[in-house]
């Protein structure tokens, strides 16, 4: 065999005469190496130790102290899961497994039933078990027919096999689990100590809905055990602010893929949220002088054609209906060519400029199903919309207009953890958007030129403009850490052109009106989860479902004075509950309080006597007693006061 040249990250070149293995490379440089060595990197690839090196290549060996570690160490925990799983059900079968950044999963498929989260701490114990005998991990190489053979009962794995391209292929084996073509893992199981199952999901084999569905378990491994216990908390807290977690364990809403993937169904509670958000923002936008309307979700696709969207939005379009006789309906994905038809259905005049035309306009989008999450990005959405015509004088005046609407609305939620982003056309891909380079360029500098002025901090981004014109984004994150945005205001020169929109003006003159597109509160659905996630489902009593949970101590004796004080307080609005179930009071207390209920007032004999109420508030770990009138009172404040500190 030809003699080969190595190359090591400092530069230095050793020669081999033949094959070379990465562990006897290690043992060359230093027995402290070999010893510490878990992996190598060889041409960037992370390999296992005893692979074979036959060629020219940079080295680099890994120890535990690389960041690439913790690949190794996931590889090696999905290894022995997998050995765990064989161990307690011989039959089971594998799907695909990966690790990444986030740690790693297994696909499993065990036929009915599938492994559920109730055992992932029996599989851990397992695992562990594996892990304390301390056999070594062997690896050799099998020629692909006899690896089939091995895996002839388990379809996937074979299929899995079937698509690769060698005849021999490296395998592991762990007393009678083997496994196939992992890359790089612990030579020796041991090596193993900081690792955890967190979860189980069902994911389609090769993720195709007509496949069967598998279960996806995942977990994650680390070198260091504080690294591990951070992790752990991290997931934790993203747990408990997840706006899916809570919109199932709050029954707000859900999403039901088997009835439309990105369709939600709100529930009662998640529908009051959302009832009165509609309220307060149209309320809002009525006073700042908008002028709120009703328009249809379909419409003639004509007007898509004329307003652009056809040319540049259709991938993120629901295909038209054909209707027959040449009329094709399409269902909207923004308000803007349905706000045009408003305003183009009267002659206008200078005089009435600015007008605001608002609406809470339902739009369908066909986002792409791996971006879909809970109500963050959904396929049916309604838009908090607006759209302002103004004069070419007027735009400076109204923007600063818009921003200051959507900053009082922020201070009303108490929403502060935001950043704003300009964002503008991508130069290297103009067909993306209208082309004209002269308008874009003014809108874009004006847009700067404003937020210049009212002295905001802002970051600017190529890339991210709506095709009609650049924009003014509030960014936010979710709980997972995602970047969304949730506010937006827009300058479009370019659909009043296409749509021919006029005015008259002072000399008696047609004039062309420039656009506003903007989004004060975003969609209902992504500002309810961003909502959900700010407040951790504990939402300020104006928005809260359910706003006091009256607990009668006996049915009997006190449920007609918990009914009096109800109808009292539905009088004034109020949305209130009583929980008369058969369970113990302890019991409906703490439920109360991981339902978030704003208040939970408990009625006895004492209370009925005395004309007072037992009130807990929610986040406070005292009940106090208040007279009736009082505490009622004081809730109608609470309500009336959207400040929530
Ligand atoms: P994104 O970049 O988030 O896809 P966009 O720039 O296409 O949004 P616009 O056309 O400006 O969005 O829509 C107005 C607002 O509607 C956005 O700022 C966002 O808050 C919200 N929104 C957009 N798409 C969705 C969706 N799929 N689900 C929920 N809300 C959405
Ligand atoms: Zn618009």
């Amino acid at each position: 065999m030809a003699a080969i040249t190595l190359s090591f990250p400092d530069g230095s070149k050793r020669e081999f005469s033949e094959s070379v293995t990465p562990e006897a490379v290690a043992a060359g440089i230093s027995n402290s190496l070999k010893k510490s060595a878990v992996a190598a990197k060889v041409n960037g690839i992370l390999v296992d130790l005893k692979r074979p090196i036959v060629q020219d290549a940079k080295v680099e060996i890994i120890t535990k102290k690389n960041d690439e570690a913790v690949q190794v160490a996931r590889n090696t925990a999905i290894f022995l899961l997998g050995a765990a799983l064989k161990q307690k059900y011989p039959k089971i079968n594998f799907g695909e497994a990966q690790s990444n950044n986030d740690g790693f999963y297994l696909d499993t498929d065990k036929e009915a039933p599938q492994v559920s989260a109730a055992e992932l701490e029996d599989l851990q114990a397992i695992m562990g078990r594996l892990i304390k005998a301390n056999a070594p991990i062997e690896r050799k190489m099998m020629a692909k027919d006899d690896l089939l053979a091995h895996f002839e009962n388990d379809p996937y794995k074979s299929s899995l096999i079937k698509a690769v391209d060698s005849v021999q292929i490296p395998v592991y084996q762990l007393g009678d689990y083997m496994d196939w073509g992992i890359a790089a893992m612990f030579p020796k199981a041991s090596d193993l100590k900081h690792y955890h199952l967190l979860s189980v999901a069902g994911a389609y084999w090769q993720g195709k809905s007509s496949n069967p569905m598998l279960q996806r378990i995942y977990g994650t491994a680390f070198l260091q055990e504080a690294d591990l216990a951070a992790d752990l908390k991290r997931r934790a807290e993203i747990k408990e602010r997840d706006h899916r977690t809570i919109g199932r364990d709050l029954d707000l809403f859900f999403v039901d893929p088997k009835m439309g993937a990105g369709l939600a169904y709100w529930m009662p509670k998640g529908a009051t949220i959302r009832r009165t958000l509609e309220r307060y923002i149209i309320d809002k936008e009525v006073a700042a002088g908008y002028e709120h309307v009703y328009t249809p979700i379909l419409m003639n696709v004509n007007a898509y054609k004329t307003s652009g969207h056809w040319d540049h939005y259709r991938e993120d379009m629901f295909p038209p209906m054909d209707m027959g006789e040449g009329e094709m309906l399409e269902l909207r994905p923004m308000n803007c060519p349905s706000h045009i038809q408003i305003y183009k259905h009267h002659i206008r005049s200078y005089r009435e400029l600015p007008i605001r035309i608002a609406e809470l306009g339902m739009m369908h989008r066909y986002e792409k199903s791996g971006a879909l999450s809970g109500l963050q990005r959904v396929r049916e959405m309604t838009l908090n919309d607006g759209h302002t015509f103004v004069a070419l004088d007027q735009i400076q005046d109204e923007f600063k207009k818009v921003l200051q609407l959507m900053l009082d609305v922020y201070h009303d939620f108490n929403i502060n953890d935001y950043s704003f982003r300009l964002s503008y056309r991508d130069p290297a891909n103009t067909e993306k958007y209208f082309d004209d380079d002269e308008m874009w360029d003014r809108s874009q500098g004006m847009l700067k030129a404003a937020m210049d002025e009212l002295g905001l901090d802002y970051y600017e981004a190529e890339g991210e403009a709506a095709f009609y014109g650049p924009k003014l984004d509030v960014q936010t994150k979710t709980a997972l850490g995602n970047e969304e945005t949730l506010s937006t205001i827009q300058l479009d020169f370019m659909q009043p052109e296409r749509f021919e929109l006029t005015y008259v003006g002072e000399d008696g003159q047609e004039h062309r009106p420039v656009m506003i597109h903007r989004g004060i509160i975003s969609t209902m659905e992504r500002f309810i989860a961003y909502l959900i996630e700010m407040y951790k489902g504990a939402f300020p009593t104006w928005l809260a479902p359910v706003q006091v949970n009256i607990i009668p101590v006996k049915s009997e004796l006190h449920l007609d004075y918990a009914q009096k004080l109800q109808e009292q307080m539905r009088k004034l609005g109020l949305r209130v509950q009583i929980d008369n179930r058969n369970e113990k009071m302890n019991y409906k207390i703490r439920e109360s309080q991981t339902q978030k209920i704003s208040y939970t007032v408990v009625i006895g004999d004492q209370e009925i006597n005395n004309a007072t109420v037992s009130v807990r508030k929610y986040g406070e770990d005292q009940s106090n007693s208040e007279d009736s009138n009082m505490f009622i009172d004081s809730v109608v404040a609470d309500v009336n006061n959207y400040s929530r500190t």
